[in-house]
């Protein structure tokens, strides 16, 4: 019999699931073994953003896998020449080099970022500035440039002159950029790190800082990109353009792919044989990326996303209000991050657990930080009685706490 028990018997122990093993899903609802329903407010960490098994995706997938799964890159396909022409067209960038994850698709950035620097302008510029709490990713340039040490102890000796500036901090920046920085990499809204956003001042001035020092601006857009913030990408609510760009979870709607967008002056430093993916670019995965883009990048769906975040948020300030739990309720369209207040600091994990025995699954965002990151076409009525469950689950985590 398979179980919950099988995953400690045969996995390797790098993360520790939870006691259900959902079987099934269908738009915000998910069904464990035994048939237990629950609400989705996890969105499988901002990935499902069209729910599960969205009927349009599941027909792309089908159609596909009937006619072509697998070509290498020694061979291009259609379906990765529509979905890249979609994504420039959508966007800044020119060109776009495709990945099977966001870790993959950032690790593309920086060695781009790298390249172009030391084709442009020599080996010395090879600085790259990240920031405290960021997350990139599990690859060991990833884990370093990401701003938790806890991703990267014991990983060494890791990968040189990456520096870590303060989030929202231009001051810290300034004190570190120099003319042998090649790039600046930032998250919009750090996710990971609690679901932070940068300031428009601070994206501005990171333009203006990289711009002064010939330094490339990377926006990672995993978590932010594909339509979770109410546009298309997070960097159109800023004014503010990166020089790379990448993308990965809501894009493949559940299927794994991940991408780099760039302009046609930056990527030409990729020239043939300097990166690669034997998955990178697959017809299965453009093809579902191509109708989760066609489906999100309709202004009726993005504004509708921007409706739903402040449903959310007049819910949880009423929540907050009758249990006074949270010290800050922040976010962007379907990204939403409750902090804990002092006296339930460290504390998320226990009230992710609360939810689950009250039919719900949420996230946490670090040990103090409950986040939320729905389908984005999530219906109202799942919304409420979502946040009925939130309103249940923090009763009974307070009724615990207090006793
Ligand atoms: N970058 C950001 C901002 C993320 O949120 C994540 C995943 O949580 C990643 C990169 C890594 O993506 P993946 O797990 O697909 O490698």
């Amino acid at each position: 019999m398979i179980n919950r028990s099988t995953f400690d018997d045969v996995m390797v122990p790098n993360y520790s699931p939870l006691a259900i093993i959902p079987v099934k899903g269908k738009d915000s609802r998910v069904w464990d073994e035994n048939n237990n329903e629950y609400i989705d407010l996890a969105g499988g960490i901002a990935v499902s953003c069209l729910g599960h098994c969205h009927p349009k995706l599941v027909q792309r997938l089908q159609n596909q896998a009937e006619t072509l799964w697998h070509v290498s890159n020694v061979l291009t396909n259609q379906p990765a020449l529509r979905l890249a022409e979609k994504l420039t067209e959508l966007t800044f960038a020119d060109k776009v080099y495709f990945s099977n994850s966001g870790a993959e698709a950032n690790e593309a950035a920086l060695k781009l970022a790298r390249r172009y620097s030391f084709d442009k302008f020599g080996v010395e510029k090879s600085q790259i500035i990240s920031f405290d709490g960021s997350f990139h990713g599990r690859t060991l340039f990833t884990v370093t440039a990401g701003g938790q040490a806890k991703y990267s102890e014991g990983f060494g000796p890791l990968p040189g002159d990456i520096d870590h500036a303060k989030f929202n901090d231009l001051a810290s920046v300034e004190a570190l950029i120099s003319d042998n920085t090649c790039a600046v990499i930032v998250e919009p809204i750090q996710g990971e790190g609690g679901v932070k956003s940068a300031s428009k001042d601070f994206l501005q001035g990171l333009r203006a800082l990289c711009d002064k020092h010939n330094a490339l601006l990377i926006f990672d857009e995993i978590q932010t990109g594909a339509g979770r913030t109410g546009e298309l990408y997070a960097y159109q609510n800023y004014d503010v353009v990166p020089d790379i760009l990448t993308t990965a979870k809501g894009i493949g709607g559940g299927f794994p792919i991940g991408a780099m967008l760039t302009t046609t002056e930056i990527a030409s430093s990729l020239v043939v044989g300097t990166h690669g993916s034997t998955y990178g670019g697959n017809p299965l995965g453009c093809s579902v990326a191509e109708a989760v883009v066609d489906i999100i990048s309709d202004r009726q769906l993005l504004d509708n996303v921007k409706a739903k975040h402040r449903k959310f948020m007049d819910g949880l300030d009423r929540i907050n209000e009758r249990h006074k739990i949270f010290k800050d309720i922040r976010g962007a369209g379907l990204l939403i991050g409750c902090e804990l207040r002092d006296e339930y600091k460290g504390k998320a994990g226990a009230i992710l657990a609360e939810a689950l025995s009250q039919g719900l699954l949420i996230l946490v965002a670090g040990p103090d930080v409950v986040r939320l990151a729905p389908s984005l076409i999530i219906p109202d009525e799942d919304i409420e009685q979502g946040l009925m469950g939130i309103d249940k689950a923090i009763a009974s985590f307070l009724e615990k706490e207090n006793d």
